[in-house]
């Protein structure tokens, strides 16, 4: 285990922002977590890789968990594959493990930034793929209780939905998620029917048929969305992804958005869409939500900008401080809230005070 006193959280958010951390521990083992939560500095706060979280420019009093365990475990029963792995796994260290070994179910994911702790608390998805898929019990410890019990929480037990589970709530948010098991299969377990990696598919002259060409098509769906981060580039833009949901509407409040700007999508292939990110209801795409509020590409506010193409992640340019990200995602949900009605939700998790 490493310890840090008055640890620069910027240095481990992919928007670059964020204070100090008063007591920062990077834990290695899952038994130095045990004695760990016998007698830690309170409040505690845990962290993955940072690629999902603004936090306070006024940093995170008393104790930061940082989990950096990194065992993939492989049982196979019968024609199932169980992963079990670590919490601070790498997510995309375990789609290219299971990728190497001819297991299916996770390859769509391929290039997500994160953790896997992380993956399972926001439900992460891609291209027709989720956690809530494969995932089939997670290990735990109650921050509030004994912590050298461990308990398995099965995955219906985890309120898991559209980018979302009860981890994020007062439900389960007390609980280190401490391992994750997915169940992987010998054959695909989904098609690959989402457009622009069908175009990138043709673009690279392949088919989505093997577990590699899948990565490979992913990929390049990825860089062209500008959703691959590589933190080892020093000049890698500094963003946590999409920052909204995508928001539920009505069918009518559907029509007109996406009969705004240059989209020319129907209210089915907007329903398709939204099933293939894994969503359960009418939803539409938050960034078209944004363009028909009137925010545009590019938009900057000093260090705080849009996307110059894909409008739903804002960027850190400069030296912008995550108050001022915050209240840039302020204005844009107050705004959409004005003039559409439709209340947009963060998929970013805010740490600490702000504003
Ligand atoms: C360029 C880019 C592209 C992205 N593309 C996608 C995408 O395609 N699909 C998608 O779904 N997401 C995407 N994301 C978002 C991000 O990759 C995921 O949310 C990821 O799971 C974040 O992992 P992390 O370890 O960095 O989480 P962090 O930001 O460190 O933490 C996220 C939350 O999880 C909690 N947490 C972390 N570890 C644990 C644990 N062990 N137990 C309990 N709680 C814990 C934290 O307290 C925090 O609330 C993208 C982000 C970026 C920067």
């Amino acid at each position: 285990m490493k310890q840090h006193e008055q640890f620069p959280l910027s240095e481990l958010t992919s928007f670059g922002t964020g204070g100090q951390a008063d007591i920062f521990l990077e834990i290695e083992h899952t038994e130095e977590l045990h004695g760990v939560l016998k007698d830690y500095k309170k409040p505690l706060w845990l962290v993955g890789s940072g690629a999902n979280t603004l936090i306070s420019d006024a940093g995170l009093p008393g104790t930061t968990i940082c989990l950096r365990t990194s065992t993939i475990d492989v049982r196979t029963e019968k024609d199932q594959h169980l992963y079990v792995v670590d919490s601070g796994v790498n997510w995309d260290t375990l789609v290219r493990t299971a990728i190497h070994n001819g297991h299916w179910g996770l390859e769509l994911t391929s290039g997500i930034p994160g953790s896997v702790g992380a993956a399972v608390v926001g439900n992460i998805a891609a291209y027709g793929q989720k956690v809530s898929d494969t995932l089939k019990w997670v290990e735990v410890i109650d921050t509030t209780a004994n912590p050298d019990i461990t308990e398995c929480l099965m995955g219906d037990e985890l309120g898991l939905k559209y980018r979302y589970s009860d981890f994020q709530n007062a439900k389960l948010e007390k609980y280190v998620i401490v391992r994750a098991a997915f169940a992987l299969q010998d054959s695909p377990t989904t098609s690959l029917a989402y457009s622009s990696a069908l175009k990138a598919a043709k673009d690279l002259g392949i088919t989505p048929d093997t577990l590699t060409d899948r990565r490979t098509i992913i990929m390049e769906a990825r860089k062209r969305a500008g959703s691959l981060l590589d933190t080892s580039n020093p000049h890698h833009v500094k963003t946590a992804g999409s920052f909204f949901r995508n928001p539920e509407v009505t069918k009518e409040q559907a029509q007109a958005i996406i009969a705004f700007e240059e989209h020319d999508v129907s209210a089915k292939e907007v329903l398709l869409q939204n099933l293939l990110h894994g969503g359960d209801s009418f939803r539409v795409s938050a960034a078209h939500v944004l363009l028909a509020a009137g925010f545009k590409r590019g938009q900057n506010w000093g260090p705080v900008r849009l996307h110059p193409e894909h409008v739903l992640k804002i960027e850190n340019t400069g030296d912008a401080t995550s108050q001022q990200i915050y209240d840039v995602a302020k204005e844009i949900i107050e705004t959409v809230h004005t003039k559409l009605g439709v209340t947009l939700e963060p998929e970013v998790r805010f740490l600490g005070n702000f504003k």
